[in-house]
C-alpha cells in the first residue's frame, strides 16, 4: 500500500512492501538530494531506451532508463512525468534498481529485463523480488493509437483487463509483465499524473512540463 509520509520538510510517497529499503517518489514538493547522505547518487542520461545497466565504478550512464545498485551508500534517483517509474527489491541479496517504463520502455519490457539482470548478475529468484509500480499516467487518462496498443499488448500472455477502447493500463501492463516471470509481491499505486496533477508532474496534461518527480531507492 501506499502512503505518504514528511521527509526533510518535504511530501513524500512511500510504499510499505518496501519497508525493508530506503525509497520514496517525490512530489511538486521537491527534494534536496544532498540531505539523504549517499554517498553517491546515480542518474543516468534517461532516452526512453531499454537499456539496463549494473552500476559500477563508472558515475555516467548515458541512454540507459533502469540502473540496478548494490553497494552500499549507492543511491539510484531517476526522473518522472506520466511514464511509468519501477522499483524493485531483492533483500536476500540486497539489490535495488530503478526502471522507468514509459510506452517504449514498456513495449520493450524493460522491467523484466532490469529482472533478468538481477537473475544473471547477482542469482535473484523473482520470488524474492518485491516491485513497486509508482505515480503515472493511468487508464482514465492514457488514450494510444491502435500500433501502440498492440505493442503493448503483444508483451503479455494474459491480456485480460489491461484496456478501455484504445485507452491503455501502463502500470497493469508492467504489472502483468513482472507477473509472468514468477514476480508475486507488485504495488501498484493509485495516482494518476494527469487526475492527481496537484501532487505530481505531467508532461501531457502540462504542455510538454520540464519538471519532473523522481523515484529514489537507497542501500
Ligand atoms: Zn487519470
Amino acid at each position: 500500500m501506499f502512503y505518504f509520509d514528511t521527509l526533510y520538510g518535504k511530501e513524500i510517497l512511500k510504499s510499505d512492501y518496501l519497508e525493508g529499503v530506503n525509497h520514496f517518489f517525490t512530489t511538486r514538493d521537491g527534494f534536496d538530494f544532498d540531505k539523504i547522505g549517499a554517498a553517491r547518487i546515480l542518474t543516468p542520461n534517461q532516452t526512453h531506451s531499454a537499456n539496463v545497466q549494473i552500476v559500477g565504478k563508472r558515475a555516467e550512464y548515458p541512454e540507459t532508463d533502469g540502473l540496478i545498485i548494490s553497494d552500499p551508500g549507492d543511491a539510484v534517483c531517476l526522473r518522472f512525468a506520466d511514464c511509468t517509474p519501477l522499483m524493485f527489491y531483492d533483500s536476500k541479496k540486497h539489490v535495488a534498481a530503478v526502471s522507468h517504463a514509459g510506452w517504449r520502455g514498456t513495449a520493450s519490457k524493460i522491467g523484466v529485463i532490469t529482472v533478468k539482470k538481477m537473475q544473471e548478475f547477482y542469482g535473484s529468484v523473482p520470488k524474492d523480488i518485491i516491485a513497486v509500480i509508482g505515480p503515472a499516467i493511468s487508464i482514465c487518462c492514457y488514450e494510444v493509437g491502435d500500433d501502440v496498443k498492440e505493442k503493448l499488448l503483444s508483451t503479455v500472455s494474459d491480456k485480460t483487463d489491461l484496456l478501455d477502447g484504445n485507452r491503455v493500463d501502463l502500470k497493469a501492463i508492467n504489472s502483468r509483465q513482472l507477473e509472468e516471470t514468477g514476480i508475486k509481491k507488485i504495488d501498484t499505486c493509485p495516482y494518476c499524473t494527469v487526475c492527481d496533477n496537484d501532487m505530481f508532474f505531467s508532461y501531457r496534461k502540462e504542455n510538454g512540463t520540464n519538471e519532473r518527480h523522481y523515484a529514489l531507492m537507497m542501500l
